[in-house]
């Protein structure tokens, strides 16, 4: 099976600024919904994403299905665990 590689993580990347308290600023971008609460980028509350972009990639060589692809933009959120 054929694993992605994951996104880098830089101010490059579209990762969301952060705020002068270091809380990183969570807008929705609403040309982006998810449910994915795990993840870092994810507007808690809401189903959207707060990257201004991200990138899908396949699982495997010829997706035939939806879960047969990944936001590789994912970014695991560790303090989604304690919630
Ligand atoms: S980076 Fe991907 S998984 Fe994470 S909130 Fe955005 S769309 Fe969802």
């Amino acid at each position: 099976m054929h694993i992605p590689e994951k996104t880098e993580h830089t101010a490059d990347t579209g990762i969301s600024p952060t705020l002068p308290t270091g809380e990183k600023k969570m807008e929705k971008n609403r040309s982006i919904e998810c449910t994915v609460n795990e993840c870092l980028h994810h507007c808690k509350g809401e189903d959207y994403c707060s990257l201004d972009r991200i990138r899908v990639v396949p699982r495997e060589p010829s997706p035939a299905e939806e879960r047969c692809t990944d936001c590789a933009s994912y970014y695991p959120d560790e303090t989604a665990k304690i919630r």
